[in-house]
């Protein structure tokens, strides 16, 4: 077993605090990585602070992580000692399910396994995440990062990135599309960049007046603010596609208005409580409200590479790790430009 340091909360109320641990030794399709950088994902404050139920501790939080391999198995042959990796949300799944077989294991017909808060495959241990020196990750969950893009900015490309970059795909948002990011923290700036990169017409809804530059700056061509109901009223039946990054309860009906007739507003936010949709909010113009799930792991190389090619990464702050918890406070202030990243050195 290979000894481990890491941070973790011990239960739903601890602070995020210093914790030893042990990974497993590489097996033949294991790669081994020292990590550099973690970024800070809304969903490892949900999550261990328990708001979504179901949490599993001791949690080591962490799932952008960017890192170095150290050592690779007998039958890796996609990766070597020195190469820039990344691990994101998903470490392993049943790999024989239609979904496993296209390629979209996060929605795994048997659930997916989590890089933190879920329990090995064969339910033997608890997966501790990026918030530590090394991981040990299958090769096929293990993802190539250029090194044309900065270590610290890349990390939240393994969630963030990902969650932006596959609905936007999906839903084939591209030019002559008006297309609207509601929130602007660590996954609506992303939107906001691919969004913009594909060609859109991209509006920003947010709640801080303050973040009205910045968005612009990021790739929107107009903000509203959420908060002003002139504003919103003025956009009402506009949009062909909203993407809702919100992590708190908001009302989905005001942003299900500005939808044109067979629009469609995609919920990435999960907030903890269910949200209240009326059914006049979505019978007047034959409207889709859907839902998406980070990405699968083909669908992340890609993005990676188009992110390398295209010179996108993420906007960060970078922490010593010692700031988790403060950087936690200031999440939840929405007071985030744009995505807090740890840089592992410092742990
Ligand atoms: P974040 O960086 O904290 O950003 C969330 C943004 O939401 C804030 O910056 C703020 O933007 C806005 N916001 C916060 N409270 C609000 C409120 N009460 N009303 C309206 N807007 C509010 O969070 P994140 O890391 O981007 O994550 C966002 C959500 O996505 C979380 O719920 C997370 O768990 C979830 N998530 C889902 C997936 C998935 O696969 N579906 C993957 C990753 C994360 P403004 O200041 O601009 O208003
Ligand atoms: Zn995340
Ligand atoms: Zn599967």
């Amino acid at each position: 077993m290979l000894p481990t340091k890491g941070y973790a909360a011990q239960n739903a109320t601890s602070p995020i605090a210093p914790f030893s641990f042990e990974r497993r030794e590489p097996g033949d399709h294991d790669v081994l990585l020292t990590i550099s950088h973690c970024g800070v994902c809304h969903t490892d404050i949900h999550m261990s602070r328990d708001e979504w139920g179901g949490s599993l501790y001791p949690m080591v939080p962490g799932h952008e992580i960017i890192g170095t391999v150290q050592k690779v198995g007998s039958a890796v042959t996609k990766f070597a000692p020195g190469d820039r990796v990344g691990v994101g949300c998903i470490v392993d799944s049943c790999r024989s399910c239609s979904s496993c077989g296209e390629g979209l294991e996060s929605y795994c017909e048997s659930g997916c396994t989590w890089t933190y808060n879920s329990k090995t495959r064969d339910g033997s241990a608890l997966n501790f995440g990026g918030y530590s020196n090394q991981i040990v990750v299958e090769e096929r969950f293990v993802l190539k990062v250029s090194d044309k893009i900065d270590p610290a900015a890349a990390a939240p490309l393994l969630c963030a990135g990902i969650t932006t970059w596959s609905p936007l795909r999906h839903w084939k948002v591209g030019p002559g599309h008006k297309v609207g990011i509601v929130g602007l923290g660590g996954l609506g700036h992303m939107g906001i960049k691919f969004a913009h990169s594909f060609g859109a017409h991209v509006v920003c809804f947010t709640t801080s007046a303050g973040k009205t530059e910045d968005a612009k700056r990021l790739g929107a061509d107009e903000v509203i603010l959420s908060t002003n109901p002139e504003e919103m009223a003025k956009a009402t039946g506009t949009f062909d596609f909203i993407l809702d990054t919100v992590s708190a309860n908001h009302d989905l009906n005001a942003y299900l208005a500005l939808l044109k007739r067979d629009g469609t507003m995609c919920l990435v936010g999960v907030p903890s409580e269910a949200a209240a949709v009326h059914a006049f909010s979505l019978v007047g113009g034959r409207k889709r409200l859907v839902g998406s799930l980070v990405g699968g792991l083909p669908e992340t190389q890609e993005m990676l590479d188009y992110c390398a090619e295209h010179g996108i990464a993420s906007d960060v702050e970078v922490i010593p790790i010692s700031k988790i918890n403060e950087a936690y406070e200031r999440m939840l202030k929405s007071d985030v430009k744009y995505r807090f990243v740890i840089d592992m050195a410092t742990l």
